[in-house]
């Protein structure tokens, strides 16, 4: 006789004789670079097979050994309805049925650009395009176009899409612009890009002192989500304001994670709490405002966006802007997102993730710090938050990378690197997030120093 097997619980791993993810990475390498079509996909950072996702529902998916993973990625932030909500399933097979892009304008790219505008003031008009990268570049040439200056300044953490200009690292000092971070960017073309350390008011004001007066723009995450996640602090905020105020510089926000994600009214309403009448010149979106499908979006006061074209002298155009199917997607996100109590929802589920791993790594003595706004959140398997690049660089790659395996074992699937943030979406249950927090507690068990 024989004696009947446990069955195995579904947040255990499966045993397969063939794993279909490996078989199709195989495949995938032979057609596609790395076999990803977006690098940190490819698990490179943490070792491992990458995930290939068959299909997702609310706050899962599902591999192609049918294993299930809890998401706290959600496509990198646009997820946060979860996945497959009716409402917006229903809106997108609506539009697909109307047409899938036409090349001349839809009344839905008007409503789209109101329901931003109405909770992203700052905004007055909105320019839709398809993705972050996109937008972060067209808001350059405006904040360029519109001050007749070249120079720009970012901070090194902060991720603005793959424009040439923006692919930089630090050079050797503040006299000096960045160094290229990419191959087949030339150094001419980020000579004009200033690189600084994140939350650094001193070198701020130095290099404002210094270059002030060519610099057309600043641009920043404010809740940086792709160095891990760092906020910048309020002083630092301000002092950015006054100094693009001071010199004619323009403060561009890039909130393509934030936007939408950490507040409905997006991070700028966050500062606007303790910085009176806070806001920005330009506004970068992308991620949730297109519900998953490909589509962002820059945007500020009419007297700037009115520097477009056609109106205006800077040139940007978009085949597939305003895609009919996007924008359907998209708002009827945004109509959800928007309702009463929604965020409230949304952050006290990301609140009681966080407190929940703060307290397990407690409990079994690891050193761990964690943040969250909003349906966004961040952990460092070290004792205090960082507050910049290089402190963030210092985590234990090797024993992110035991936390990393050691969810996705037991079935949570976080960013497959450490300088990534988390997303939780409103279909993230109690349980679910219980269930989370008694897999971090076992890894962290590993962990203990
Ligand atoms: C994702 C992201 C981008 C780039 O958006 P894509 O749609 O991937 O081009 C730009 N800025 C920030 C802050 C982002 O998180």
């Amino acid at each position: 006789m024989t004696i009947p097997l446990t069955p195995v619980l579904s947040s255990l791993p499966m045993t397969h004789s063939t794993d279909l993810n490996e078989t199709l990475f195989e495949r995938a390498k032979r057609v596609i670079p790395g076999g990803v079509n977006s690098p940190v996909r490819a698990f490179r950072a943490v070792g491992g097979t990458p995930r290939f996702v068959k299909r997702a529902q609310g706050a899962y998916f599902w591999d192609a050994n049918d294993q299930r993973y809890i998401d706290y990625i959600g496509s990198w932030g646009p997820m946060i309805l979860g996945h497959g909500h009716p409402a917006v399933v229903e809106a997108v097979q609506k539009a697909v049925l109307e047409g899938f892009s036409f090349g001349a304008p839809t009344e839905r790219e008007i409503e789209l650009a109101e329901e931003i505008i109405k909770f992203v003031p700052s905004m007055e008009m909105v320019r839709l395009v398809s993705s972050g990268t996109e937008a972060g570049m067209s808001a350059i040439r405006l904040a360029r176009g519109a001050t007749g200056r070249s120079k720009i300044i970012k901070f090194e953490g902060c991720y603005h899409g793959h424009a040439d200009a923006l692919l930089v690292k630090a050079g050797s000092g503040l006299a000096t612009f960045g160094n290229p971070t990419s191959a087949g960017v030339p150094a001419e073309v980020v000579q004009h890009t200033l690189v600084l350390e994140y939350n650094n008011i001193q070198q701020l004001e130095e290099a404002f002192a210094l270059h002030g007066k060519e610099v057309a723009c600043l641009m920043i995450e404010p809740i940086a989500g792709n160095m891990n996640f760092v906020r910048a602090s309020v002083p630092f905020m301000q002092r950015c304001r006054e100094l693009c105020s001071q010199h004619g510089a323009l403060l561009v926000f890039d909130e393509v994670m934030t936007g939408f994600r950490v507040a409905l009214g997006s991070a700028q309403s966050v500062y606007a709490k303790d910085i009176p009448g806070f806001k920005p010149d330009i506004t970068v979106l992308g991620k949730v405002i297109g519900g998953g499908m490909p589509l962002a979006a820059f945007g500020g006061p009419r007297a700037l966006m009115e520097q477009m074209a056609p109106l205006g002298p800077v040139y940007q155009a978009g085949t597939l802007s305003g895609n009919p199917v996007a924008t359907a997607c998209g708002l009827a996100t945004l109509r959800e997102i928007s309702k009463p109590g929604f965020f409230d929802a949304l952050s006290s589920k990301t609140r009681s993730l966080v407190d929940g791993l703060k307290a397990a790594a407690a409990a079994e003595g690891v050193p761990f710090s964690a943040d969250c706004q909003g349906g966004m959140f961040g952990f460092f398997l070290m004792p205090e938050l960082p507050q910049n690049y290089a402190t963030v660089m210092k985590t234990d790659s090797a024993r992110f990378n035991t936390l990393f395996h050691g969810l996705l074992d037991r079935g949570v699937y976080i960013a497959p690197a450490l300088y990534e943030a988390g997303f939780v979406s409103v279909a993230h249950s109690a349980d679910d997030i219980a269930q989370t927090v008694a897999a971090a507690r076992e890894v962290f068990k590993l962990l203990r120093s």
